[in-house]
């Protein structure tokens, strides 16, 4: 069925907070994010989504939430899906946080989905992105965490419980990979996730004594030149190239869209990840799999969040 009106979207992550307005088309009437509060508790957190979503709502000059064809939001995981409860790693002060039925007790009479944030990226690449036209996607964020989502047959894919296309947590270095998060070893988030990038080369010699370095500033040092930012971003490279060529292979994907923060160190990233995928995609069909820069930049998720609600045949399966 087709949407009329304007959705509503949010992002919520642990580094910022986004809201915005899109038109049916995906276009985004109005878009604002504030930095994410750190420190606060849960209901201090919420009111701040709240006056975000609020403060776009009068910028588009919507008065009644009734004109809206509903309210789409991503948010960071692990998530209880589709029922919208939150637990973001990177935020603390919720944990099992009803969001989706708070968003639909506040907003009442809409339709409210609620999905994780790196599932709305790869959406949105692929409605409105580097992956528009393409039927097989990976869409990935290569940030704090790594994340992602697929769509196969044009369709995202949920999984049985909402999950699939974590690649952060395809294993790439089972036997000298550091630790990850998750508990296992060698996955590809605890090699290529900023934070731990940071770690490895500051333990290499790079800055050593200096606190609150971020990957930003790593691969600042590496555009200059710095042997060990550039060690850095191959190290990266070649764990993401080694993932997405497993994950070629076992879906049979035609686009990889990367984005994040980290994405956007360009050839020092992606010539040792395409180096690394020729090496391991050797299949036919899995050389043809083109590796790309997502194109939405920081609106990709809030696009991909609309699309739950105005493109949900494609990108919705909950109740
Ligand atoms: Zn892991």
């Amino acid at each position: 069925m087709a949407v009329s009106g304007p959705v509503l979207a949010a992002d919520i992550g642990g580094t910022k907070m986004a809201a915005g307005v899109a038109e049916p088309s995906g276009r985004l009437i109005t878009w604002t994010q504030v930095p994410t509060p750190q420190d606060v508790d849960s209901e201090q957190l919420w009111r701040t989504l709240e006056a975000l979503l609020n403060q776009v709502l009068d910028a588009a000059r919507i008065r009644d939430v009734s004109e809206l064809a509903g309210l789409g939001c991503g948010c960071g995981g692990p998530i209880e899906w589709p029922a919208g409860l939150v637990s973001p790693l990177n935020i603390p002060a919720w944990r099992a946080f009803p969001l989706r039925d708070r968003l639909a007790e506040r907003y009442a009479g809409i339709g409210v989905r609620v999905h994780n944030d790196a599932i709305c990226v790869a959406a949105g690449e692929h409605w409105r992105g580097a992956g528009r036209g393409w039927s097989n996607v990976l869409g990935m964020v290569v940030s704090t965490g790594v994340g992602g989502g697929l769509i196969l047959g044009n369709r995202l894919i949920e999984g049985a419980s909402g999950n699939a296309g974590h690649i952060g947590h395809v294993v790439v270095d089972p036997e000298d990979g550091p630790l990850c998060v998750c508990g296992g070893r060698g996955c590809l988030e605890a090699i290529a996730r900023g934070p731990a990038l940071v770690g490895w080369a500051q333990a290499e010699g790079w800055r050593p004594d200096q606190p609150g370095m971020t990957a930003k500033d790593l691969s600042g040092d590496a555009a200059q030149g710095h042997p060990i930012g550039r060690a850095a971003m191959r190290r990266a490279g070649r764990a993401l190239g080694i993932a997405i060529a497993s994950a070629t292979n076992l879906c049979d994907l035609e686009v990889v869209a990367v984005g994040g923060g980290l994405s956007q160190a360009g050839a020092m990233l992606f010539e040792p990840l395409q180096e690394a995928l020729a090496a391991h995609a050797r299949l036919d069909f899995a050389r043809e799999v083109r590796v790309v820069p997502a194109a939405l930049g920081q609106s990709a998720g809030l696009v991909g969040a609309a699309a739950l609600i105005i493109a949900g045949e494609r990108y919705w399966t909950g109740d």
